[in-house]
């Protein structure tokens, strides 16, 4: 009896315990010249649409670009396999925590070329220099939490589905103005929504379509790909082949330029 309590008891998750892929190595060289350019540096920003935050991009005609975030939970497999079936192309931004328990599925949609792969945060953390918190999710402490959460899940993307991410969205897409410029500095360009689809996957399907029949070219379009219950599936489901009837087509974020 006492030694079941001490194993149940030892096997309780530390409090702050994050998730590293082992297998991971860091380039110290790169993490060295980093820290000395941004450790020291003092925000004076915080929020989703500080300085370095690209939220819409230049359309060419009349273009909209989804962005699918995959925070930490489930897959979301009906969304997938309408934008599948109707070729419509998006961008999935994957965080470490959600790639951990879906590497298959990860695989084979950054083997599909209607997807690209975009980097999450390994932990899904807000980003920041310095210990903000928003939306109730703890932010990184400091510049090698926030170095970490961006290369680590980058390198164990990489590894898991050979795709080189070149986009970052934090996890509650919360920044500082000087994690922004560190994910700038490590090739990945802060990609921020212009209209927010699925309010964290909370919307009703009508309030879905909604929001996407709001859109204009060159918008951003967050949704979640984390979710099946929610009603995100349906509301895009009902406003694709209307978006497509007003003339609009879809595009990937490497496809175009951010501002
Ligand atoms: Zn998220």
């Amino acid at each position: 009896m006492l030694l079941l309590f001490v194993l149940v008891f030892i096997q309780q998750p530390v409090e702050n315990e994050f998730f590293t892929p082992n297998e991971i190595s860091v380039n110290d060289t790169v993490r060295e010249e980093l820290r000395e350019k941004y450790e020291n540096r003092t925000p004076e920003e915080w929020g989703q649409n500080v300085e370095g935050v690209r939220t819409r991009f230049k359309n060419d005609g009349q273009e909209i670009a989804l962005t699918l975030d995959a925070c930490s939970g489930e897959y979301d497999e009906d969304l997938i396999h309408f934008l599948q079936k109707n070729e419509i192309p998006a961008t999935l931004f994957l965080s470490g925590v959600w790639l951990q328990n879906h590497t298959q599925v990860a695989a084979d949609l950054a083997a599909d070329p209607l997807f690209e792969i975009a980097n999450h945060g390994l932990n899904h953390r807000p980003c920041s220099l310095t210990g903000k918190s928003a939306l109730d999710i703890e932010g990184t402490k400091n510049f090698d939490e926030a170095f970490e959460e961006i290369y680590r899940n980058s390198e164990y993307i990489k590894e898991v589905t050979a795709a080189e991410t070149k986009f970052y969205r934090s996890g509650t897409a919360f920044y500082d103005e000087v994690c922004t410029a560190l994910s700038e500095d490590m090739d990945h360009v802060v990609a921020g929504y212009t209209i927010d689809g699925d309010g964290g996957a909370d919307f009703s399907s009508h309030d879905v379509k909604q929001k996407l029949l709001s859109a204009d070219s060159g918008d951003i379009i967050l949704l979640h790909m984390n979710q099946p219950e929610s009603s995100t599936y349906e509301g895009v489901e009902k406003a694709i082949p209307e978006l497509i009837k007003a003339g609009f087509s879809f595009v990937t974020l490497s496809e175009r330029a951010l501002y």
